[in-house]
C-alpha cells in the first residue's frame, strides 16, 4: 500500500492540474480553482479515513472539521443567523466531525473495506455536491468532480501496491480486497452503501434539475427548524 506521503503527493499535483485547468479553460475565477485544487487534494487521502490509527487519520479529520463548515458557509449565512449564532453553529459542526464523525468511524469501518471502493468514491463527490451550495450547478459539480479525481488517484495507487514488486500479494484482511471492488464481501454494508448512493444521487439530480426550487424548499424547512428551536429557547428563559 503506498504511504500517505505517495497519496498526498500524487493527488496535490492532480488537484494542482484540475485547478489550473478550470482556470484556463473554463475561465473560473482562483478561489473556486484554488478550493477544486484543495479538494482534489483532500480527496486524495480521503479513502484512508477507514484506518483506524496514526497521525495522518487524526490530522485528516482536523482536516475535514474545519473544511465541512467552510464549504456550508454559504448555506448558513442565508439562514440569517446573528454573528454570534454562525460562530457557534460552526464550532458544533467543527466539534461533531473532529470528535463525533472520527469516533464512528473508528468504530464501524475496516482499513481496505468498503472505503476503498468506487460507490464510496461516488459519495465522497455527491456529498461535495451536496454540502456545498452555489446557484450555478456547474460550479459544485466542478468541485465534486475534484474530489472524486483525487479519490480515485487513491484507489488506483493502491490497487497499484498492493502487489509488491517481487509478484507477492500484500495481505489486507478478509474485508478489504481490491480497492476498486464495488462492492463489499459483507451485503449488509454493501446494500446500506448503495442505498446511501442512491439517495444522495437523487436529492442531487433534483437539485440539478432544478437547483432555486430545491434551494427554496430547503431553506424553508431550515428556517423554520431554527425559529422553532429559537422559540423553544427563549420560552426556557422566561
Ligand atoms: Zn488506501
Amino acid at each position: 500500500m503506498a504511504s500517505y506521503a505517495g497519496h498526498l503527493s500524487l493527488s496535490a499535483v492532480l488537484g494542482a492540474a484540475y485547478g489550473s485547468a478550470g482556470a484556463y479553460y473554463y475561465q473560473m475565477d482562483w478561489g473556486p480553482a484554488l478550493l477544486a485544487a484543495g479538494l482534489t487534494t483532500i480527496g486524495g487521502v480521503l479513502p484512508d479515513l477507514d484506518s483506524d490509527s496514526g497521525v495522518p487519520v487524526r490530522e485528516l479529520f482536523g482536516l475535514g472539521a474545519v473544511v465541512v463548515p467552510f464549504l456550508m458557509l454559504r448555506r448558513l449565512v442565508n439562514l440569517n443567523f446573528t454573528f454570534e449564532e454562525l460562530v457557534a453553529v460552526m464550532a458544533g459542526i467543527y466539534l461533531f466531525v473532529r470528535y463525533g464523525m472520527s469516533e464512528i468511524f473508528k468504530r464501524i469501518t475496516v482499513h481496505r473495506g468498503i472505503f476503498h471502493s468506487v460507490p464510496a468514491m461516488a459519495i465522497a463527490g455527491l456529498a461535495i455536491f451536496l454540502l456545498y451550495h452555489n446557484p450555478d450547478p456547474q460550479m459544485r459539480i466542478y468541485l465534486a468532480l475534484g474530489t472524486m479525481i483525487g479519490f480515485l488517484s487513491h484507489l488506483v495507487l493502491d490497487e497499484l501496491c498492493s502487489v509488491d514488486f517481487s509478484g507477492v500479494a500484500i495481505h489486507v484482511n478478509q474485508f478489504g480486497g481490491s480497492a476498486l471492488k464495488l462492492y463489499s464481501q459483507s451485503w449488509p454494508v454493501t446494500v446500506s452503501t448503495y442505498l446511501l448512493l442512491f439517495s444522495l444521487g437523487y436529492v442531487a439530480s433534483r437539485q440539478i434539475a432544478n437547483p432555486n426550487e430545491a434551494w427554496r424548499t430547503w431553506q424553508h424547512r431550515t428556517l423554520n427548524i431554527a425559529s422553532g428551536w429559537k422559540a423553544l429557547l427563549s420560552q426556557d428563559r422566561k
